[in-house]
């Protein structure tokens, strides 16, 4: 049996992506087997509760308010909007919500302490619960565990040599500080990436590396391909092949062959044939909803015609994991510590993502 290592070199995950194909896809599909059941898949329903009107510049994200882009932002979704959504994806097959909030960071506040509740209402239908919310204190992270969140969302991206390439108002070890924060507490960690960004294989590479010596390994982490936006800097990027899809998934299962590999963002450009190449890679998750914060996915029907097709179920929630149990809300009685995230590359500037902010500028 496979055994998770936390050691994985660059040129050792490299030699495993440039596998010949047939060789790496049995390589994957039988870690697979070892560590997971094949023919189970987690649906996560990923939910916007705030959209747009971002200050950060990702170079991938229609959210980011200073691109010019034609989504439509939303300020922060009630309580009660959030659990009817909830119950519409229980009941179309989802274990777990992942709410999503265009923020830089977690703010102490009314707004986090609504999103707590949220986090309570969730897991209260006793469905695993993900928050991607930007970067998070320690503290802030304890609170949302309190809550009874399952899960915390924050991608590294790409390698740490790329991220530089993508995003200025952040630096990597920002995100690494996040991911440690939430791993002081008992939430569980997905953190995953992007491929098609202009990235070299050698990036993909990197950001596995970076990902898999994490000890312990994230227990999620997503592989989204690349859907280009117009006004984005990262507009013109073309589509990545499957090719380059399946190999990120089966190299992504073999050095994390407890993880829950996530197939994400791109699926409406794959067809059924290479999304079920993935899944035979190693991939045993997606993202369900015709949304996928702001950017397409196929509709849970066609999801589970597939499933149905293959032979797939859905997994059910807390299999991996024991149900988090809500500390009961304290939120008044919680005194913030006033502590803000750092910003470790304050004067870092991204040709592309300048050259996107000028156009924006003049089309507003
Ligand atoms: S990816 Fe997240 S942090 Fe980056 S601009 Fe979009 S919403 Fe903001």
């Amino acid at each position: 049996m496979s055994e998770v290592r936390h050691n994985w070199t660059k040129e050792e995950i490299l030699e495993i992506y440039n596998k010949p194909l047939m060789e790496l896809l049995y390589e994957a599909a039988t870690t697979h087997r070892e560590h997971h059941d094949p023919n189970t898949v987690q649906v996560s329903t990923l939910l916007s509760i705030k959209t747009g009107g971002c200050p950060e510049d990702c170079g991938y994200c229609p959210q980011a308010a200073r691109y010019h882009t034609d989504i439509e932002g939303n300020d922060l979704m009630s309580v009660q909007q959030v659990k009817a959504q909830a119950l519409r994806a229980k009941s179309s097959g989802s274990s777990r919500v992942c709410m999503g909030a265009a923020w830089r960071n977690v703010k102490d506040g009314p707004e986090f302490d609504q999103v707590l509740e949220m986090v309570r209402t969730i897991n209260k239908l006793d469905m695993e619960v993900c928050c991607t919310l930007g970067m998070v204190t320690e503290n802030q992270a304890q609170r949302l565990a309190e809550a009874g969140l399952y899960a915390y969302n924050h991608n590294l991206d790409s390698s740490e040599e790329y991220y530089k390439e993508v995003i200025s108002t952040r630096g990597f070890e920002d995100r690494l500080e996040t991911i440690d924060n939430v791993r002081k507490t008992n939430v569980t960690v997905c953190s995953g990436g992007i491929i098609g960004m202009g990235e070299k294989e050698e990036d993909r590479g990197g950001m596995l590396v970076a990902l898999s010596t994490l000890n312990p390994q994230p227990e999620s982490v997503p592989i989204n391909a690349l859907v280009a936006v117009e006004g984005t800097p990262l507009e013109e990027e073309k589509p990545v092949s499957i090719w380059d899809m399946v190999r990120m998934v089966a190299t992504t299962r073999i050095v994390m062959p407890e993880t829950q590999v996530r197939l994400s963002a791109g699926r409406t450009q794959m067809t059924r044939e290479g999304q079920a190449m993935c899944f035979f890679a190693g991939a045993n998750s997606i993202f369900a909803g015709d949304k996928l914060l702001t950017t397409p996915n196929p509709d849970v029907n066609e999801d589970m015609e597939m499933f149905k097709l293959l032979g797939l179920n859905p997994q059910k929630p807390f299999i991996k994991k024991m149900q988090p149990e809500t500390v009961e809300a304290k939120d008044s009685e919680y005194q913030s510590l006033g502590e803000k995230p750092k910003w470790s590359r304050p004067d870092h500037k991204i040709e592309r993502n300048e050259e996107a902010k000028q156009k924006a500028k003049i089309l507003k």
